[in-house]
């Protein structure tokens, strides 16, 4: 398939151009990549090199994203190719989020081909996933555009490090997203991502306001991210700027790549942050990678009964009747 020309960037002088995607801006001399290893420059040309070629697909619970509030138990036909604006030390992807397209396996697969393998395994979703979805942008654009047609929803579990003008296009096909909050710590994010914390709390603000279903996953980092102060900070600005209503996913750390010589996240310190969280007026709070039946289960916010138990990406109760308790409180999702 045919590289294409990328969206969202601008010519300077002789032939360099300038990406304007996500928030590095990079300049590139003819020849040169990104910094994501998914855009080059051809002949003065910004050229997405990976549109067309996933190097990822999976048939997952909508569950694994994670997204707890969006369509329960439904199959999301995920996709991903190789690539990623960030560079996380502790990235579990990192064998095709910091390659380049020709580095590993990829299939060859137009949108069309896309949409219909997702309607032949029967997914009401597809979901742009695994690396990091802005990189493909092109690509996941033209998938979404027809699976919007097909009513199949769209959503991104991404990193937020987006532009705004690219996102606000997106948001017209996307119906919902998991937000990687990594930090409200600045420094964090230069040292262990690469990458600046402004932009990604700009996206988050963003999506609520075009509509999108927005749900946030922190992923607690021991010595990193873990001391209540960090913790506070993050559920103080997610409740100040997108409300309590956001489901917050606290989500356990394992040792790998390059931080490898930390601990796993505890269970303690997971429903440690679940706890601050529930104490703050959170109404939907959920602890994500370790067995943890409480932390799993989503709860009716005025009767305080179970309304679904899940057990790792299944659902094994549902008690939700067109979006609301039976006692008749209505619980934030999309449901339908
Ligand atoms: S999308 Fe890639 S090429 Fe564009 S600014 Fe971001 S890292 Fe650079």
């Amino acid at each position: 398939m045919q590289e294409k020309e990328a969206m969202f960037y601008r010519k300077l002088d002789k032939g360099v151009v300038q990406c304007q995607l996500c928030p590095h801006f990079c300049v590139l001399k003819l020849g040169e990549y990104g910094k994501c290893k998914a855009r080059q420059n051809q002949n003065g040309k910004l050229v997405s090199v990976v549109y067309g070629k996933p190097c990822s697909i999976a048939i997952d619970p909508i569950e694994k994203k994670p997204l707890y509030h969006f369509l329960p138990g439904e199959a999301a036909f995920s996709i991903a190719t190789t690539g990623c604006n960030l560079a996380c030390k502790h990235c579990q992807n990192a064998e095709i989020s910091q390659a380049y397209v020709d580095d590993v396996p990829h299939m060859n697969m137009t949108p069309e081909q896309v949409v219909l393998d997702a309607k032949l395994n029967n997914a009401k979703i597809i979901a742009y996933t695994y690396t990091e979805p802005t990189i493909f942008y092109e690509y996941m654009l033209d998938i979404a555009k027809i699976a919007k047609k097909e009513n199949i929803k769209n959503i991104i579990v991404s990193n937020g490090f987006i532009n705004k003008e690219p996102l606000k296009e997106l948001c017209k096909y996307i119906d919902g997203a998991n937000i990687d909050l990594k930090s409200l710590s600045p420094e964090f994010y230069e040292e262990i991502c690469h990458a600046r914390l402004a932009p990604i709390l700009e996206t988050l603000k963003l999506l609520k306001q075009q509509g999108v279903w927005v749900e946030v996953t922190n992923l607690l980092i021991p010595t990193l991210n873990d001391s209540d102060e960090q913790i506070s900070k993050l559920i103080e600005w997610v409740k100040e700027n997108l409300g309590h209503d956001v489901p917050l996913h606290f989500t356990a750390f394992y040792p790998y790549y390059k931080l490898n010589h930390l601990p796993p996240t505890s269970i303690a310190t997971l429903k440690k942050a679940r706890k601050m969280a529930l104490d703050h007026g959170f109404h939907y709070v959920y602890t994500g990678n370790i067995p943890d039946e409480e932390g799993s289960t989503t709860y009716c916010p005025r009767c305080g009964k179970p309304i679904i138990k899940r057990i790792g990406f299944e659902i094994i109760e549902n008690n939700l009747i067109e979006g609301r308790c039976p006692c008749g409180e209505e619980i934030a999702g999309m449901w339908s």
